[in-house]
């Protein structure tokens, strides 16, 4: 592990937890049980007890969990949430604004790789620093503290970073300046939406072919159509005992959340003026399971609704 310069006390000093939902709350937790001093917000009166039962001391306004800390951790829902919190909405004090000169900056949720720039641009505007650390692993990771950061920073804030991100997670990736870690989760997560919906047409073809899921899985975990959303995530129940198509699709992943993952890409492909066409079909396909009862099942229920439309 890389240590901070004796200087940088990114790594030491208080923290503001700002979003203590489901992936912020036990992500907090795991700060305070590695002996940091953490402060949280959450306007939400569930969130704050949920919190509280972890632990987590709780400030009443984002401006009190922010005065005098070394780090302010946002975990929030959209990159709307992450700016709005920053410039101040509603007659609030923005967050950059009541923060002492030069804290950390430091924002883990999922938001467009746009959206982080911007963020990255007003913090380093008022004098701070800025990082992008969005996960992978949801709520078991976050509980665990085995997430994956991917991280856009300058390589002096990514050392000064890292041993924090690694109690809360088990890999820590700096994927280039500031806008890289979410181009790298925007990335990954349009490659296992498109790869999830393959994987669960194969098995319905299969089906229809007259294989059994277990032939298929045995063909194809073993071969060139091995990937994440077979072997570990796999859509039908049987073949992996653990996903969540044995319990009956209670993610897991929801839904809603790969809907969203998937826009973010499409923002992204569309941005660039990249020519895809499987990314922009998937959120397509995502949008419309998130719609109904699929935003709250785990993405890859996505087979069902393949298998409803495919009745003859
Ligand atoms: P969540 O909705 O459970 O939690 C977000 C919390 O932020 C809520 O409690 C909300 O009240 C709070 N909040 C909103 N505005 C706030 C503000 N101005 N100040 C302080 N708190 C505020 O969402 P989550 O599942 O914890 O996800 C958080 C982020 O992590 C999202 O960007 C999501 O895309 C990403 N993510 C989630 C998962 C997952 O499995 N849940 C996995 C990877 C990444």
């Amino acid at each position: 592990m890389s240590e901070p310069a004796p200087s940088d006390n990114a790594a030491s000093g208080t923290i503001a937890f700002l979003g203590l939902g489901h992936m912020g709350g036990p992500m907090a937790a795991n700060l305070i049980k590695a002996g940091h001093n953490v402060t949280g917000y959450d306007p939400v009166p569930a969130a704050v007890e949920a919190a509280r039962a972890h632990g987590v001391p709780m400030a009443g306004s984002a401006a009190e969990a922010v005065a005098g800390a070394a780090v302010v951790l946002t975990m929030l829902p959209s990159g709307q949430h992450v700016l709005d919190a920053y410039r101040g909405v509603g007659g609030e004090p923005g967050l950059l604004s009541v923060a002492a000169p030069d804290t950390m900056f430091l924002d883990c949720s999922t938001i467009n790789v746009e959206e982080a720039r911007e963020a990255a641009a007003i913090a380093l505007d008022a004098g701070h620093r800025s990082v992008d650390a969005p996960v992978s692993g949801g709520v078991v990771g976050a509980e665990a503290g085995t997430l994956t950061f991917m991280v856009g920073a300058l390589p002096e804030d990514f050392e000064a970073v890292k041993p924090l991100l690694e109690l809360m997670g088990k890999r820590v990736v700096h994927c280039g300046e500031h806008g890289a870690g979410q181009a790298a989760k925007v990335c990954n997560n349009m490659i296992l939406g498109v790869s999830m919906i393959a994987v669960s047409e194969a098995f319905v073809l299969g089906e229809k072919l007259g294989l059994t899921h277990q032939a298929l899985f045995d063909v194809a975990a073993n071969a060139s159509g091995q990937c994440w959303a077979l072997t570990t995530n796999c859509p039908v129940p049987g073949p992996v005992p653990t996903s969540p198509a044995n319990r009956d699709y209670q993610p897991g992943f929801a839904g809603a959340l790969m809907a969203k993952d998937l826009r973010l890409a499409l923002n992204a492909l569309e941005s660039t003026g990249v020519a895809a066409q499987m990314g922009p079909l998937a959120s397509k396909i995502y949008d419309e399971f998130a719609a109904g009862a699929g935003a709250g099942r785990d993405f890859s229920g996505i087979i069902t609704d393949i298998r409803d439309r495919s009745a003859t």
